[in-house]
């Protein structure tokens, strides 16, 4: 027979994570698009003027933009 030793690691896991838990924000829209240059679908999460490719680092102006669910 084996004593129950994960029963106590469990419960350990379970108070640090009800302590320390992390907060996240909700984001209900945001705007894709594929770089020109290295074809990376880049995600923003909002309208600016300016954005960067987040695989090649180039930045691009935005030109226009649409709501992909209307
Ligand atoms: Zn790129």
């Amino acid at each position: 027979m084996r004593k129950p030793q994960t029963n106590q690691k469990t419960t350990k896991i379970m108070t640090n994570g009800g302590r320390s838990m992390d907060t996240v924000d909700l984001i209900a829209s945001g705007y894709e698009w594929t770089c020109p240059k290295c074809e990376t679908l880049n995600e923003e999460i909002e309208v600016t003027e300016k954005v960067s490719c987040r695989n090649c680092r180039r930045i691009f102006k935005v030109q226009d933009y649409s709501h992909a669910i209307e």
